[in-house]
């Protein structure tokens, strides 16, 4: 592993994951999030917020913790027209996929997110892709970001990674991760300040975090947080 990374961070539970991940293993991190007109705009609030509760409570971290980068794309919604950036309901469409599924997303953010880490001299990308316990997105699969991780080599000429600590992991393994990298500290983190719900809410705070409790994203979050608790958490 590089001793630099760019993190696509988002301001969830994953993305947040992911972060304490990198920051674990590399001298430098940056972060990186995309501003495509999200029809909730909590989860972009709730990055800074993250990134500055880590470094407060993680000296360590601190010291590693580079620059954020928020990068408007507007035209991910002009094309898309899904739950997640329109006002549609959220439900399982004829296929099976949710309507919540912008299609290309991740492979734009990806090539952004290179497109930037190039500039900045950082050869690794992170993101918190999973295909364990997934609303069958396409773009999340692993083979998907191994084609993704081949494109940007070739087309940069740089031996890119694309690093997806979550691929293998069930939401319950995602918080004993946390837990594993920051103990209770960064769980507290995770809980309290990272954003998960499609519906952008905040609503009570729940053993899991904030949300609606009802959307198919918040479901897994409270089923793995549950899971976790009762045989997971040491
Ligand atoms: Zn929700």
């Amino acid at each position: 592993m590089s001793r630099q990374a760019l993190v696509l961070f988002s301001g969830g539970q994953d993305s947040t994951t992911c972060l304490a991940w990198a920051l674990d293993r590399c001298e430098h991190v940056e972060t990186v999030g995309f501003d495509y007109g999200q029809r909730h705009r909590i989860e972009l609030d709730c990055r800074g917020q993250v990134r500055d509760r880590l470094a407060r409570e993680f000296p360590a971290w601190a010291e590693r913790l580079g620059p954020d980068h928020l990068l408007p794309i507007e035209v991910l919604g002009r094309i898309s027209d899904t739950a997640l950036t329109s006002d549609a309901e959220i439900a399982l469409r004829a296929d099976g996929l949710p309507n919540t599924f912008v299609p290309g997303r991740n492979l734009l953010f990806l090539t952004l997110a290179a497109a930037l880490a190039y500039r900045r001299g950082i050869t690794v990308v992170v993101g918190g892709m999973c295909e364990t316990d997934y609303s069958g997105y396409p773009d999340c699969r692993d083979s998907t970001m191994k084609a993704m991780q081949l494109a940007l080599t070739l087309g940069t000429d740089r031996p890119f990674e694309v690093a997806t600590p979550l691929m293998w992991l069930d939401k319950a393994a995602t918080w004993e991760l946390a837990h594993r990298l920051g103990g209770d500290a960064l769980v507290e983190i995770v809980r309290e300040d990272t954003h998960t719900c499609y519906r952008g809410e905040r609503g009570q705070m729940h053993a899991w975090g904030h949300g609606c409790g009802a959307c198919p994203a918040c479901e897994l979050r409270a089923n793995g947080y549950a899971k976790w608790s009762a045989t997971g958490r040491a």
